[in-house]
């Protein structure tokens, strides 16, 4: 079983510069995220991804990422505050420490698992 967040690749690539009204910041390193998301061709490699996981027997699901980045893996505590910087997660709860992308993958994966229990 594959699991990967819903990522709104739409939302992700809104126009950087914003409105006259709300104009953007970070202008030019949000414009060079979205370049990259969109040349990554997220879609087309989810596609490929099924594809080639339905011919493996395999299945692919693809879940809610709220807060799967903030949420504790041990105690399951969820809060803004357990995400120390881009890298460290440390529960304000339980004191678990982690790299912030093993987290997320581990609730990632946690959520897709319950998606497919029945
Ligand atoms: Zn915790």
């Amino acid at each position: 079983m594959i699991a990967h967040e819903a990522l709104r690749i739409s939302n992700m690539t809104r126009s950087a510069s914003g409105t006259i009204e709300q104009p953007g910041t970070n202008v030019a390193q949000k414009s060079g995220l979205n370049y990259s998301i969109l040349d990554a061709g997220w879609g087309l490699f989810l596609n490929v991804l099924r594809a080639k996981a339905e011919s493996a027997g395999r299945v692919v699901v693809a879940v809610n990422p709220a807060n799967t980045s903030r949420t504790c893996p041990r105690c399951g505590h969820c809060a803004k505050e357990n995400r120390v910087t881009q890298a460290d997660f440390r529960c304000v709860a339980c004191g678990h420490t982690d790299h912030a992308d093993v987290v997320g993958a581990t609730n990632v994966l946690r959520a897709g698992l319950a998606l497919l229990t029945p």
